[in-house]
């Protein structure tokens, strides 16, 4: 039977792109179907970083789609990336974490750095020349951001870095680390600097194994007075904060990306599965319990691929209330990807949980897109506080009498 190129999950998101755009998402496509996905399991074999992965993405200008044009980068839209990274994760989770650790290892660089350093990095950092890691994790500080305790000293011309850092992506491969500590004299202004990986007084540590998101491997870092030079700051001193949170954002959108990408591959493998397996005188497919399980599954992807749409239109046009939209798209994504892999693991039964089988590895990978980049229950604080916070002086329903409710 000839095989139809129809996809199981609808191309409507890209009725908003432009020509262009599509034509990048169509790339992005091919590269998947003739490179990303056949090698994905290879790739995700051992963890090591996947150098033949990461300088395809860089040839083929996914890396660039980070950065700034001036800088050699394409600018592009979250409307665009989200949809590509959507693509990528739908078969690789180690490339697609590729391009959402570009957005959060580079953001701070592109939105902070010195006009002579942009001008030194970035177009290297857009053709994986060179790369960035971003440090900001501490052993005391993961979801509580605030609680850091690196130290950061002015000396003349310099900084002097004192701390540790934990849970660094591509630590062992990249040139550059974008670090956040607070300041000694001042403790209460965090501040962000760019430390090159061969500064003295700088110990990286070797790769810590880890379930999945193998071929970008994590390492610490300690640093014992170790001295950047002033021009190295990024933005102002007490700016550190919100220039970590300005990456976190962006790199939460493509985490949302991806999940729901890998939701997709799930669903169409899981889909291939039981529309050949028979069971009990029928193929799975043809049981409602069967049925039921897929639309259910098939239903919220679409829900969260519109929240998701949303989102980076908001980011595009900079709305104010996109962080919130942002919580709650990495949320719903994220927890649905984990639902959605382990009920298509399911259905899959034995063949599921075989290390030849895709969703093996689907499997693994989906538990960290709930930890990293704010883990879902710290979203859902974000979330409720704002809701109860607006909810003070919001309209009123209509269907409640004047007054205090306590009234009633
Ligand atoms: C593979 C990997 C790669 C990473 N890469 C990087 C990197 O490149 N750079 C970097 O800086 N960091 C990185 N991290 C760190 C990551 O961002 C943190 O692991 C994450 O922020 C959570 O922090 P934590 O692990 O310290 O968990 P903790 O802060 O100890 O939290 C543990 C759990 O408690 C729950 N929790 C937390 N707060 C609340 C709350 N308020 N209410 C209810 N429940 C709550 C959540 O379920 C959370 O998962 C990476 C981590 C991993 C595992």
């Amino acid at each position: 039977m000839e095989k139809s190129t129809e996809r199981l999950f609808g191309d409507h998101f890209l009725t908003s792109l432009t020509i262009d755009e599509r034509l990048l998402v169509s790339r992005v496509r091919a590269l998947c179907r003739r490179t990303l996905g056949p090698e994905a399991a290879a790739v995700a074999r051992e963890d090591v970083f996947a150098w033949n992965t990461f300088r395809t993405l860089a040839r083929e200008g996914i890396i660039a789609t980070a950065f700034p044009k001036e800088y050699g980068g394409t600018d592009s839209r979250q409307v665009l990336r989200i949809r590509i990274i959507e693509e990528i994760g739908r078969v690789c989770s180690t490339a697609a974490s590729m391009i959402t650790g570009t957005d959060l290892s580079s953001r701070a660089i592109v939105a902070g750095a010195t006009q002579a350093l942009k001008t030194e990095l970035l177009p290297r950092l857009c053709t994986g020349e060179i790369q960035s890691a971003f440090a900001l994790t501490e052993p005391g500080a993961g979801s509580d951001v605030r609680g850091l305790e690196m130290l950061v000293r002015r000396v003349g011309d310099s900084y002097v870095v004192n701390g540790r850092k934990k849970f660094i992506t591509r630590a062992t491969t990249a040139d550059w680390f974008v670090v956040v500590g607070r300041l000694a004299d001042d403790h209460s202004k965090f501040i962000a600097l760019l430390v090159h990986k061969d500064a003295p007084g700088l110990t990286i540590s070797p790769e810590v194994g880890k379930l999945g998101w193998f071929g970008v491997p994590i390492s610490s870092l300690q640093f014992d007075d170790v001295a950047a030079p002033a021009t190295h700051r990024l933005g102002e001193e007490g700016e550190g904060f919100n220039l970590a949170q300005d990456a976190l954002l962006r790199a939460r959108i493509g985490h949302a990306g991806m999940a729901l990408g890998r939701a997709i591959g799930a669903i169409e493998i899981a889909s291939a599965y039981v529309t050949e397996r028979n069971v009990f005188g029928k193929t799975l497919g043809e049981q409602q319990g069967v049925q039921w399980m897929l639309a259910d599954m098939a239903t919220q992807i679409e829900a969260s691929r519109a929240l998701l749409a949303l989102t980076a239109e908001k980011y595009d046009r900079g709305d104010a209330d996109v962080a919130i939209f942002a919580s709650m798209a990495k949320q719903h994504s994220t927890d649905l990807c984990m639902k959605v892999v382990t009920d298509t693991l399911q259905l899959t039964g034995g063949r599921g949980y075989l290390q030849d089988f895709p969703l093996e590895r689907f499997f693994r990978d989906a538990k960290l897109n709930q930890i990293g980049e704010g883990a879902s229950e710290v979203h859902k604080t974000v979330i409720g506080r704002d809701l109860v916070r607006r909810a003070r002086t919001a309209e009123r329903n209509p269907c409640l009498h004047e007054g205090l409710l306590t009234e009633y």
